[in-house]
Parts: structure tokens; sequence; C-alpha cells
């Protein structure tokens, strides 16, 4: 059994955030920088132009990539040989905290729905745990906007609703944000399980690396599909009317019911930030 310091968890999170944060991944820049050639519309180009510029100044000037710096959301993959010697979710939860303070990044989360006081320090973290094989502890965060969250959507379908179905309502979805999603987008498609497991392979599928494509070629064609019928919407970089709506659509599936055809589609903007580290 390998035990894992829970301090150096800490400071993993706090680097992968404040990283997060300050840096656009590099499957990021380059996917802007090949929609920048593909886009038709001047204004939509002119956006795109901005979206690098904006990565450049926030990485030289260590300032945010986007004013709403996210709720963070935390995938665990732990090894079943790894053993910690105190609260796990603490210690995350302590990164979030030490990485929001000294980055001066907007706290957004609130105590309680309903209540709706600022915890002041960006706490707590969702936190995802899955247990795997190994002595190793793998750590991804998703610090996520609420622009886009807030236009995701989850629908309990039918089978009878088939492939048609669900290309009408990713659609659907990204129609209703249009611009308030901030696009281009990357858009997570989680399509089986139920209904708290649809969401979740939604939230998954957005941390794929944008080149990475589905090695199942029934949904590699759905993946392909939905970006061409996204792109013909014609909302365009922020909104402003184009051709490019969406730098990727990866869309991750799971066993489910026969009588069900769970469908949940998590929208993505440009900033798209997401980290990880192996420890
Ligand atoms: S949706 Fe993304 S780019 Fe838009 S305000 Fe939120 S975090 Fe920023």
């Amino acid at each position: 059994m390998r035990v894992i310091d829970l301090n150096t968890v800490t400071d993993a999170v706090r680097a992968l955030l404040l990283d997060c944060a300050f840096c656009a991944g590099p499957d990021l820049k380059t996917k802007i920088k090949e929609a920048l050639q593909k886009e038709e519309s001047p204004l939509g180009k002119d956006v795109l132009n901005q979206i690098i510029e904006n990565q450049e100044i926030a990485l030289r000037e260590q300032i945010p990539l986007c004013q709403d710096t996210g709720q963070v959301v935390v995938f665990l993959e732990v090894g079943g040989e790894v053993a910690f010697t105190g609260d796990i979710e603490a210690a995350i939860n302590a990164g979030v905290r030490q990485a929001y303070m000294e980055g001066y990044l907007r706290k957004s989360v609130v105590n309680c729905p309903l209540i709706r006081n600022n915890t002041g320090d960006n706490t707590p973290a969702i936190i995802h745990t899955r247990i795997t094989t190994g002595d190793k502890l793998k750590i991804t965060v998703v610090p996520k906007g609420g622009g886009a969250e807030n236009m995701s959507a989850v629908k309990m379908f039918t089978p009878a609703a088939g492939e048609e179905g669900i290309v009408s309502f990713v659609i659907d979805t990204v129609r209703a944000a249009g611009g308030k999603a901030c696009p281009p987008l990357i858009i997570g498609v989680g399509i089986g399980g139920n209904l708290e497991k649809a969401p979740l392979l939604a939230k998954e599928a957005l941390i794929r690396d944008l080149d990475d494509e589905s090695p199942l070629p029934h949904v590699r064609a759905l993946e392909e599909r939905l970006l061409a019928a996204v792109n013909a919407t014609g909302i365009g970089p922020m909104g402003y009317g184009g051709t490019v709506t969406a730098l990727a659509v990866k869309v991750n599936t799971y066993p489910c019911h026969i009588a069900s055809l769970p469908v949940a589609v998590n929208l993505q903007c440009h900033v798209a930030r997401h980290k990880s580290m192996i420890l």
C-alpha cells in the first residue's frame, strides 16, 4: 500500500487551478487557431482573434482567462493500492481555498442554493471519485463557469426517440443557449446510464482531449454529425453569427435500462479549463 501525503494533494489542486485560470490548454489554443481559418464571418473572425489575444494576455500577465473563474469540479481516480492518512476531500478543498485566495480568483460559490451567502473561498468543490487499480492518484480539476453550465440540459427519452431525438435535443439546447454559453463551444454529450449517470458522462466527455475521437465507429459518426449540425446553426463565435459555433462534440456512452434513453448535454464555453496531474 502506498500512502500519499495529503499536503501533496492540496499542493497539486492549488497548482492545477492556478494553471487553469491563467493558461489555456495547448489543444484549445490549436483548435481556436484552426477555427480562425475556418470561420467565414468577419465578425466571427474578429471574436476569435480577441480570444487568442485574451489567452496571450492572461498567460503573460497571470490574470484570469475569464472573470467567472468557476465552481470547481474534481475527478479523482484512486488506485486500489493507495491510502490516505486523513480526509482527502478536506485536502482538496484546502487546495481550492489557497488557489482562489492567492490567485485573486472570483469566489463564485454560495453556501445554500436558497439562502445564497457566498462561502468566501470558492469551496466546496464538487468531487467525483472512482476507484481504479494500481498505486497512483490522478486528479483532474474542471473550474466550470455559470454561463455555459446554466444552458446545459438533461432529458429522459424513451428508446423510440432514437438518434434523431438525440440530435434534435442537442441542437435545441445549443440554439436555446445562443451566445449565453460563450461559444465557440465544446459540447459534452452523455448518452445512457440513468438520471445521474448521463450528466456525469457529459461532464467527463468535456475533459477528453479536443483531438480525441470516440473509438466506437457509430459514436464517432454521431460526434461528426452533431458537430456539423451545431455549426450549421449559424450562431457563431460569442453568438455574433458565423460558421464556427462549436470546436468539438464529444459523446460518451454507457449501458442503460431497456425502457430508457437518458441524454445529457453539457455545454463548455471557449475557456474550456481543465488540467490533470498524476501523483
Ligand atoms: S460561460 Fe465561460 S467565457 Fe462565458 S462568462 Fe462563463 S466562464 Fe466566462
